[in-house]
């Protein structure tokens, strides 16, 4: 008798197993473990597996856009780099592609980037800008960024009329199809002089000098970003991006201090977002680092926190992300930390979000 029943209920286990929704949802919401509701909605689950959410290739390049309306692919490219696809549109969150030849290769160019409907700048210094204007002008995107950032994309023949300049300093909201859009003025990164210079000075003995050939490369790319010193308090956005279900993003792609005007941002919007991608402070030390992130997070509340800005040259330090998720968990076990290789995809099932009830 004992072995029947064994094979039994093992064979019971391997049925439930098989018949679970899981093999057949488009894709896994990095949120489903924390929100019961997701994992229970039998209507997405119920969808097929969504090519979108599963290959490497950016929609913005040629590859597929999400299936569902409330399917949001999020795609980080590098440096604060994101690409985001929803409802059949594009929108490009820093535009920095062709870094030269001491980075990592991203695995596509500027020039392969034909598809984008927004692109939105964070500041205007040449590891966050220097494709703007070239990939605006392919694709026909409108741009958005501070007045020092338009001001340069205006020197590289973009049209006006694709440009859209804001200051971060009163609420404005634009509209883009199912994007809503208010730029809030952010500040920059600035990490202190005894560390940048302890520690690059330490990178520039210790790692291979760059050729000739290298360093005239980099100079042409950095020819095309925004060299001014008001960028860390005038040309730094932040973004808050609202989809037209609800679903909230928080875009900064520099590890600055928090601003009031990013504090009644929030109040505004009801003190909570759905995911913040958020650039690592460049402090080197995690002891810099960690408080930064934390702030970010206490002033966003993000149910999904999404790091960016953390990998670097070839010669140089990746920004460790794991000291920030540990601190960050430490402090609200409920939040999700998700990072990415480069262009593999993160989606959101969008119909599950803050502003409406769970
Ligand atoms: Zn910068």
């Amino acid at each position: 008798m004992k072995p029947a029943v064994t094979t039994t209920i093992a064979l019971t286990g391997l049925l439930a197993t098989l018949a679970s929704p899981a093999q057949a949802r488009p894709f896994n919401d990095p949120r489903a473990e924390r929100m019961p509701a997701i994992e229970a909605d039998a209507a997405f689950a119920g969808q097929p597996r969504d090519p979108a959410c599963h290959t490497s290739t950016l929609a913005s390049t040629g590859g597929a856009l999400p299936a569902s309306p409330s399917t949001l692919a999020i795609r980080w490219t590098g440096f604060a780099n994101f690409e985001l696809s929803y409802k059949g549109q594009i929108m490009l969150l820093d535009a920095y592609f062709d870094r030269g030849s001491l980075y990592p290769p991203l695995g596509f160019k500027a020039d392969d980037v034909t598809r984008a409907n927004v692109i939105l700048i964070g500041h205007g210094h040449h590891d966050h800008m220097s494709d703007a204007a070239s990939v605006g002008i392919r694709t026909g995107a409108t741009i958005v960024g501070a007045p020092l950032t338009t001001a340069k994309l205006l020197s590289q023949k973009v049209d006006p009329q694709k440009l859209r300049t804001a200051s971060g300093r009163e609420s404005v909201v634009m509209d883009f199809g199912p994007f809503k859009v208010e730029p809030i003025l952010g500040r920059h990164g600035e990490p202190p002089k005894t560390l940048v210079d302890a520690f690059g000075g330490a990178l520039r003995a210790t790692a291979p000098k760059p050729t000739e050939e290298q360093l005239a490369e980099l100079a042409i790319i950095r020819s095309r970003g925004v060299q001014d010193p008001r960028v860390v308090t005038e040309g730094t956005l932040a973004y808050l991006i609202t989809l037209d279900d609800g679903f909230r993003i928080m875009y900064r792609d520099s590890g600055g201090a928090v601003t009031d005007f990013e504090k009644s941002a929030m109040e505004r919007a009801g003190g909570r977002v759905d995911v913040a991608l958020v650039a690592v402070s460049a402090s080197y030390l995690n002891t810099e680092t960690v408080p930064r992130a934390l702030e970010h997070v206490r002033t966003y509340k993000p149910d999904v926190y999404i790091p960016a800005h953390h990998d670097a040259a070839y010669n140089n330090l990746w920004r460790a992300t794991e000291p920030l998720f540990q601190a960050v968990k430490d402090e609200n076990p409920n939040i999700v930390t998700a990072s990415r290789g480069y262009r593999e995809p993160l989606c959101f099932n969008t119909e599950h979000n803050i502003s409406r009830k769970r």
